[in-house]
């Protein structure tokens, strides 16, 4: 029996397998000149005189109810910010965002209760949100960054000359590096580190 590689091994597309005395071959692999070939990069399988390249699949999820996800402000109204969601890859695996993310000013919405209230003319299109998804609409997510410290703006630049902004500690507000201009975003507890952004996200998945 002549096989180039070894079972359950992954092959590319282009290996030599084996040649077609010994096998049939299955799907994932072309004859040339008496040779079998991989077409795909996969698992190779052989068996009962049969050979066959099962594609590699990547393991791609959607995001849900009650997850974490970091969002950009692409347009603003008085009572609703409108995101882009960002697709993230952790552990190995693929969360891709399907929709935009909407939020909703807790003050349009009738939330007496609220000891935050958002004032969306302090925050800027472009700036960078770690936000909870409230709710999986058909079109978009209802978002939410109020409802935990480390939900907020996570990356901003200062609006008047474009440098980023920075956590004044003292002043428990946003301060430009550069011209001292300060705003009063609801910051996330992890400003500025996007590794401790993907910790919140990965204890919310
Ligand atoms: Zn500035």
């Amino acid at each position: 029996m002549r096989v180039f590689v070894k079972d359950t091994e992954i092959v590319m597309p282009g290996d030599k397998l084996a040649t077609e005395e010994e096998f049939l071959p299955e799907r994932g692999i072309f004859n040339e000149n008496g040779y079998l070939f991989s077409l795909l990069v996969g698992d190779l399988f052989l068996g009962r005189g049969k050979i066959g390249v099962k594609p590699l699949l990547r393991d791609i999820r959607t995001f849900k109810e009650e997850n974490v996800v970091i969002c950009m402000i692409t347009d603003l109204l008085p009572s609703i910010a409108f995101t882009s969601v960002s697709s993230i890859r952790l552990n190995g695996k693929d969360y891709v965002a399907l929709k935009e993310g909407k939020i909703i000013n807790p003050s349009e919405r009738g939330h007496y209760g609220s000891s935050k209230k958002l004032n969306f003319s302090d925050y800027n299109v472009g700036d960078v949100l770690l936000a909870k998804i409230k709710y999986n609409d058909d079109d978009s997510y209802m978002l939410d960054i109020e409802s935990s410290p480390e939900l907020g703006v996570l990356f901003s630049v200062c609006e008047d000359c474009g440098e980023p902004m920075i956590y004044d500690s003292k002043l428990h507000m946003l301060a430009c590096s550069k011209c001292k201009h300060v705003n009063n975003k609801d910051v996330s507890t992890v400003y500025g580190s996007i590794e401790e952004a993907l910790k919140v996200i990965e204890k919310n998945l």
